[in-house]
């Protein structure tokens, strides 16, 4: 009897930190890293009795932005509800989140394999305080002891969480998949979404079917409080071996929070999943509806400021520019390299320096482009064609060959066809095997043409 074969259900949430000025229900700085603990704080992000949160406007913008770029609708109605649960980063006793009205809803990103994933909602939320904790050894009796710290900087920073629906066959789409995130949230200048400094989190939830079912499996994984993109990854393709090994023995799996112990590299249970009915979810009574009147504005501006997206340079520079397919991704990754690059093609023009041979440049040098300018690098790549032929003497060689060899090309020319002229001169490059000084040769070749017969 063969073997059933396995394949995992993978499902992303996604968090970012939101790059504005001032916290999301307050006008505390939200720019708390590395900064004095407790000193962005205000009774409102301190959770203080009777203190009254306002919606900050920036965020929204933010969010829809993301919203838009993911091909999402921005919902007509939205509006904020209260996640309720204890825990001491929580000071307040919930989050404010959202849940049954999300502000964007149904979106899609093409992965590099050619297949879609589908995002079912990008919705607004705030961050909680940070919690560290330390072995201290106290003086007196020099004893360790376990002590926890919490900082409130963090709490009521803006969030915006992504969640896709379980479209992820692999660990190689995860990872596409985040990347891609990442890079649109800088393309949109709404996160510097930096993994290490927690600006940017992933929560993968996992579960495995027999290949081919249609339906979901009845219990999914949840790998929370990872820190690091490459721990993720780890833990999800640890998943995949236990759940399998798992089934395969008839164990029954079920609704779980696991985390990654990266010393015995293994996921283990942090607590059963709660459920959403565990959160007693609730419309926030201190905030109003967002209203699609005055959202509309936002998705104007939104529409009207979007940028080229990094997929659609990356295609947009195969396309225009004839390069690789590889060669454009790597070009495209951040907005200034892709800036540096275009300049460099202008100015590649003038010196008849072709976009192939300036993204090879780039691409293999690795220009530090913070310092050196386009210029700098059309100049090189120009003394790096010293082999050039110049010699007016030799050029004429060369021309004379291929006139003689391009027999139909030269009646054409003189037939009046200008595209004959593009024939030759490709010619007289191939035989001096690219080393011909291209702006001279035209003049050379109609020097000769003219006299002769
Ligand atoms: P919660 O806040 O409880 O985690 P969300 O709706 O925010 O709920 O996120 C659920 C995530 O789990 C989504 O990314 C979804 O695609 C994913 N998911 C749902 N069912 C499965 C499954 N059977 N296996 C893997 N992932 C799943
Ligand atoms: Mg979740
Ligand atoms: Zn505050």
């Amino acid at each position: 009897m063969s073997k059933l074969k396995y394949e995992p259900v993978i499902g992303l949430e996604v968090h970012a930190e939101l790059n504005t000025k001032s916290k999301m229900f307050c006008r505390c700085s939200s720019d708390y890293f590395g900064k004095k603990p407790n000193t962005h704080t205000c009774p409102v992000c301190l959770g203080l009795p009777g203190a009254l949160p306002f919606i900050n406007k920036q965020a929204i913008e933010k969010c829809i932005k993301i919203g838009l770029a993911l091909g999402c609708k921005v919902s007509e109605k939205s509006l904020f509800e209260r996640k309720n649960y204890f825990y001491p980063d929580l000071p307040k006793g919930y989050q404010i989140s959202q849940y049954r009205w999300p502000l964007c809803i149904n979106g899609q990103i093409m992965l590099d394999s050619g297949e879609a994933v589908r995002i079912n909602r990008v919705h607004q939320e705030e961050d909680t305080a940070k919690l560290t904790h330390q072995l201290r050894t106290q003086n007196l009796k020099s004893k360790t002891q376990k002590c926890s710290f919490i900082d409130f900087n963090r709490s009521g920073v803006p969030l915006v969480e992504i969640v896709t629906e379980p479209d992820f066959k692999d660990v190689e789409s995860v990872r596409d998949y985040a990347k891609k995130l990442q890079q649109l949230f800088r393309y949109l200048d709404v996160s510097s979404a930096d993994m290490e400094r927690g600006e940017m989190r992933l929560e993968a939830n996992v579960s495995v079917r027999p290949e081919g079912t249609k339906s979901l499996p009845g219990y999914r994984i949840e790998l929370k409080n990872i820190n690091s993109f490459k721990f993720t990854v780890a833990a999800i393709e640890y998943e995949i071996k236990r759940q399998i090994t798992a089934i395969e023995s008839r164990k029954k799996l079920s609704q779980e929070t696991r985390g990654w112990d990266d010393d015995k590299k293994c996921t283990y249970l942090q607590r059963s999943k709660e459920e959403a009915h565990d959160y007693r979810y609730f419309p926030e009574p201190d905030l109003p509806e967002l209203k699609m009147d005055r959202l509309k504005v936002m998705i104007d501006n939104s529409r009207k400021n979007m940028p080229e997206l990094p997929w659609s340079k990356q295609s947009r520079f195969v396309s225009s520019y004839g390069i690789k397919k590889t060669d454009a991704k790597i070009l495209a990754e951040t907005k200034d390299l892709a800036e540096f690059f275009e300049e460099a093609i202008k100015q590649g023009k003038e010196s008849g320096i072709n976009a192939g041979e300036i993204a090879n440049y780039i691409v293999n040098k690795k220009p530090d482009i913070d310092s050196a300018q386009a210029t700098q690098i059309i100049r090189k790549l120009k003394e790096k064609n010293v082999g050039v032929i110049e010699d007016e003497k030799e050029l004429e060689k060369l021309a004379k060959q291929v006139i003689k060899d391009n027999t139909k090309a030269v009646l054409d020319y003189k037939k009046g066809k200008e595209a004959a002229m593009q024939v030759l001169i490709g010619s007289v490059m191939k035989l001096s095997l690219g080393k011909a000084d291209i702006s001279k040769i035209k003049p050379i070749l109609e020097k000769i043409l003219k006299v002769k017969p």
